[in-house]
This record gives structure tokens, C-alpha cells and sequence, in this order.
């Protein structure tokens, strides 16, 4: 194998030490700490793991978390009410709604619903437009965790060829506006792309987001690249990326593995994200 393997639990590790100073120097000067508001509507065992992986992430970086647990018969209109009081309490700084809700609930009207000073996932479409704009207020989670992996990968995005797979408003797109802030010349690949590989092989940053289990192979990775997987995908052999690791490790320079890579970041970039709601409602006067 010639790749190096990122290890996104040590940089994961790191970011979530750097928060647990800051946390206690905002609570030094304001007396008081950064507050998660969670939400889950129904019984989703998945959903019920991610939170309480949230909540544990704050209690270590010494955050606080609220959490709401409302049955799955809960109406669309229940839950509003519950985002916008949560939106005008002032203890809370960050507002998670995890998603996916039932059906009978437009996910949509509720990520709009979030006051986007408190939208730590950065999913409102306040925060996608100051993305869009090259403004970025709130980023998402799993996108700003890409960014940090580069970066700590010490990968210079400017002037690189970028490919970015999948456009999703969760992942793809935020991370394929990232790059491009960072001066990168991005391409965006999806179902319809005509050739995805030999799209794929001109990258030397390539981002998978797709969610199909080793989608990319050795042929759709230009030697020497730098390859993020964001795929997890539940397979019979256990978790998979949208990336064939082992035979893509053998020509790229560097790739994450799945699980152990783009996962651990996500919750540390929304431990950041909670502590920089948390410091710009300081700053406007309202915490
Ligand atoms: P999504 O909303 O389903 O979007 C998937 C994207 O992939 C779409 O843009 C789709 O194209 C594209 N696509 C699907 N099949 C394709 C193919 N054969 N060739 C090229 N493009 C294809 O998924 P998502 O929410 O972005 O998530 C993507 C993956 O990341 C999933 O495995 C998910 O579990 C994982 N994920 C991981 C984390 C983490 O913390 N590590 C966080 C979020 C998501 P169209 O737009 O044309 O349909």
C-alpha cells in the first residue's frame, strides 16, 4: 500500500481538545457555557446513537446539552413551535432537529424554521446563501470536517483540480463551495455525470459523497491524490466508503478510511460550530 491513511480520529481528537480550552476561557469571561438544544421525533435506534454521541461530545469538551425527545405521532406544527421557542431561548446557542423526521413532517420547513444564529448544522437556507455568497457563517458539519482533514493533511487547495462527488445539500455542495472558496477549480460529478472515472482521474483532491459502496476504484484516482471519503454504508462485510480502499490506497498519496476517518470529524466540527453560535450572539449582544 503506497497511501498515507489519514486518521480522522486523532485530528477529530485534536479539534475536540482545541474546543475544551476555548469552552473554558468563554466560560471564564462570560460565566457561562455554550448550550446544544437536541431534537429527535420518534424512535429511530440510528438517530437515537448520533445524539447521544452528541450530547456525549459536549459533556467532554465541557458544553452543556438540552435534549427534546417527542413521540413520532408529533404534528409538524407541534414541532415548529418547539424550534422557534428554542430559537428565542436565550440559554440555548445551537438548535440540532436530527433528521431524518417521519414522514408526515416537511424536514425542509423545519431546518427553515431554525434561527440561523443557532443553526449548528448549518442546514438553514441562511447559512447555505452566506456559503453560496462566499460568506460562510455557519458551515455544515461533515463539509467543515473535509476542510480540517485537508488541512491538516497540510493539502493546499488553491490551484488544485478538485472533484467533488455528489450534490447533496448536506454534503457535496457545501464541501464542493468550500473548495472553491479555498481557490480550488471544482467539479461537481453526480448520478447523470457522462464518465464518472475519467472525471474522477483528473483530481488531485477527490471528495466522495455518494453513498454506493466502493463506487470508486483504482481507475477513477489520479496517482499521487489526496482522496476523502465520505461514504458509510452498511454492507454485509460491515461499514464500506464509496471508495475501494484497498485498491485505491495503492495509487493515491493519501485516503481516509471508513469508519475512522470523515465520521469522528462531524461531531467536532458541531462541538465548533455550537461554541461559534455560542461566541457571535455574545458579540450581537443577545447571550
Ligand atoms: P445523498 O443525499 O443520497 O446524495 C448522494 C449524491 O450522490 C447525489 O448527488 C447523487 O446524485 C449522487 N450519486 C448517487 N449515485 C451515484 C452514482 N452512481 N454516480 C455518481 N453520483 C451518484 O447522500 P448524502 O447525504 O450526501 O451522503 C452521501 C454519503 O455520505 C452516504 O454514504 C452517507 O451515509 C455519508 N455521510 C457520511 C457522513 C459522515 O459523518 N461521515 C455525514 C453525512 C453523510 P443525484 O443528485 O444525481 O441523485
Amino acid at each position: 500500500m503506497a497511501a498515507r491513511v489519514i486518521d480522522g480520529k486523532a485530528v477529530a481528537a485534536a479539534v475536540r481538545e482545541r474546543v475544551k480550552v476555548d469552552v473554558a476561557a468563554y466560560e471564564q469571561e462570560t460565566g457561562r457555557v455554550p448550550t446544544l438544544a437536541t431534537v429527535i421525533v420518534g424512535d429511530d435506534p440510528a438517530s437515537e446513537i448520533y445524539v447521544r454521541n452528541k450530547h456525549k461530545g459536549c459533556e467532554e469538551a465541557g458544553m452543556r446539552s438540552v435534549h427534546h425527545g417527542l413521540a413520532a405521532a408529533t404534528s409538524e406544527d407541534e414541532l415548529l413551535r418547539l424550534v422557534g421557542a428554542l430559537g428565542e431561548d436565550d440559554d440555548v446557542d445551537g438548535i440540532l432537529v436530527q433528521l431524518p423526521v417521519p414522514a408526515h413532517i416537511d424536514p425542509d420547513a423545519v431546518v427553515a424554521a431554525i434561527d440561523p444564529r443557532k443553526d449548528v448544522d448549518g442546514l438553514t437556507p441562511q447559512s447555505a446563501g452566506l456559503l453560496a455568497h462566499g460568506t460562510p457563517g455557519l458551515v455544515p458539519c461533515t463539509p467543515a470536517g473535509v476542510m480540517e482533514l485537508l488541512a491538516h493533511e497540510g493539502v493546499e487547495p488553491e490551484g488544485a483540480e478538485a472533484v467533488v462527488v455528489g450534490r447533496s445539500k448536506l454534503v457535496g455542495v457545501p464541501v464542493a463551495r468550500l473548495l472553491l472558496a479555498a481557490n480550488a477549480t471544482v467539479t461537481v460529478c453526480h448520478s447523470r455525470t457522462r464518465d464518472l472515472a475519467a472525471t474522477c482521474a483528473r483530481a488531485d483532491i477527490l471528495v466522495a459523497a455518494v453513498g454506493v459502496p466502493k463506487l470508486l476504484g483504482a481507475d477513477a484516482v489520479k496517482p499521487g491524490a489526496i482522496v476523502i471519503d465520505v461514504g458509510m454504508n452498511r454492507t454485509e462485510d460491515g461499514l464500506s466508503g464509496d471508495v475501494d480502499f484497498a485498491a485505491v490506497a495503492e495509487v493515491a498519496a493519501a485516503i481516509t478510511p471508513v469508519p475512522g476517518g470523515v465520521g469522528p470529524m462531524t461531531i467536532a466540527m458541531l462541538l465548533v460550530n455550537t461554541l461559534q453560535a455560542a461566541r457571535a450572539r455574545r458579540l450581537a449582544g443577545s447571550a
